[in-house]
């Protein structure tokens, strides 16, 4: 595991390098930007949802110095989450003639027609962390266990507040991510089927009574939406009782929800912040676990996943087969996709230094 870690540490600052000597070859045009190296393999299109989250950014910059490694030049966009934007993008990175596209989807249904173009025009499509559904044209899936992810949420919550000892009834409340991404359901059943055992047995308690997926999702993951239906579910629903356990799905409604909560006074005196939980170990997340507001995160390593979606690019171009190890669980409506799924990491207060600072994700001053 450390060789691999330093091999993939040695790989990325070799590959930053490269992205820093070849920052010239940037262009910015179409909201694109190309990353000139050695034009051997063609130009891989990127198309990553938005730079609002850093996640995101992450992955578009590990995917590009991982395919100039390789020998490819890049063209990445970020739709901004307008799914009409990220169509249209699409639509120029195929007729600008990339050799393939690596898409991680804004809205997972909007893509079937610019799909097919790509796959008219004989360019293989790797979906990339969230699936494309509705179309025999995604050829494989990158992404990382995202049942398991969910898993790891709620075993998170059940262990901090001692569920399995018998301790109890608690509160608690839900929050799922973005009804239109594939992930959702998948990490929302996930953590349910480990949360729903106790509160079937009130031993766990949603007073909002908002248990179903439809009831707690937050249209593109925004902070700000989850602020409000917390600020709503406190108002309502919490008069003299506290909450003790939020579930989200991700940092950036972490901290929205932990807005609300410190609006209503918690974290001060009698209340004590509750469990919350998140995912992607973004910078502000970790920083307020380590303030001990934020509770938990699970980390995905995006550096990672890049190198995963990039050897799929890179042996569907050569004409090899991609390295998968799922084929059943990713059906898309029209075809089971054949996935490489990685495996997503629990972090809190306790162990953050030795997966994010030893692991080489974040430096000690990062965290600052
Ligand atoms: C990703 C998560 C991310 C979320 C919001 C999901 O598709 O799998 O890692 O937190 O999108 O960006």
């Amino acid at each position: 595991m450390r060789n691999r870690r330093a091999a993939l540490s040695a790989l990325a600052a070799t590959a930053s390098l490269a992205l820093t000597l070849s920052a010239c070859g940037q262009s910015s045009e179409g909201g694109s930007e190309e990353k000139a190296t050695s034009a051997k393999g063609g130009t891989v299109g990127i198309a990553m949802p938005t730079k609002s989250s850093e996640r995101w950014i992450a992955d578009g910059n590990n995917v590009v110095k991982n395919l100039q490694s390789k020998g490819y030049k890049t063209k990445l966009v970020f739709g901004e989450d307008d799914p009409d934007q990220q169509v249209s993008q699409i639509e120029n990175l195929i007729t600008q003639g990339v050799k393939a596209l690596i898409v991680a989807a804004i809205d997972n249904k909007s893509l079937t027609n610019v799909l097919q173009q790509a796959h008219d025009a004989k360019i293989p499509v790797i979906a990339y962390d969230r699936l494309i559904l509705d179309s025999k044209n995604v050829d494989y899936y990158a992404s990382f266990d995202n049942t398991k992810v969910g898993e790891l949420q709620a075993g998170y919550i059940v262990d901090k507040l001692g569920l399995k000892d018998g301790k109890g009834p608690f509160n608690i409340e839900l929050f799922a991510g973005s009804n239109d991404d594939n992930n959702t359901k998948y990490f929302f059943s996930g953590a349910m089927s480990v949360l729903k055992p106790y509160i079937d047995k009130k031993k766990l308690v949603v007073r909002s009574g908002q248990t179903a997926l439809n009831q707690v999702t937050t249209l593109r993951w925004d902070g700000a939406t989850a602020q409000k239906r917390m600020d709503d579910v406190l108002t309502k629903s919490y008069k003299s009782e506290k909450v003790d356990a939020v579930l989200s799905p991700y940092d950036g409604i972490s901290i929205g929800i932990l807005s609300a909560l410190k609006s209503d006074n918690y974290g001060s005196g009698s209340k004590p912040l509750p469990v919350v939980t998140g995912q992607d170990a973004e910078l502000a997340s970790v920083k307020s676990i380590i303030a001990g507001q934020q509770t938990q995160t699970v980390y995905k390593d995006t550096r990672k996943l890049a190198e995963v979606a990039s050897n799929m690019v890179d042996a569907e171009l050569n004409g090899k087969k991609p390295e998968v190890n799922d084929t059943k669980t990713y059906d898309n409506g029209a075809k089971v996709v054949p996935s490489y799924l990685l495996k997503p990491v629990s972090v809190d207060k306790s162990n953050y230094k030795e997966i994010l600072v030893d692991g080489g994700y974040y430096t000690e001053g990062d965290l600052k």
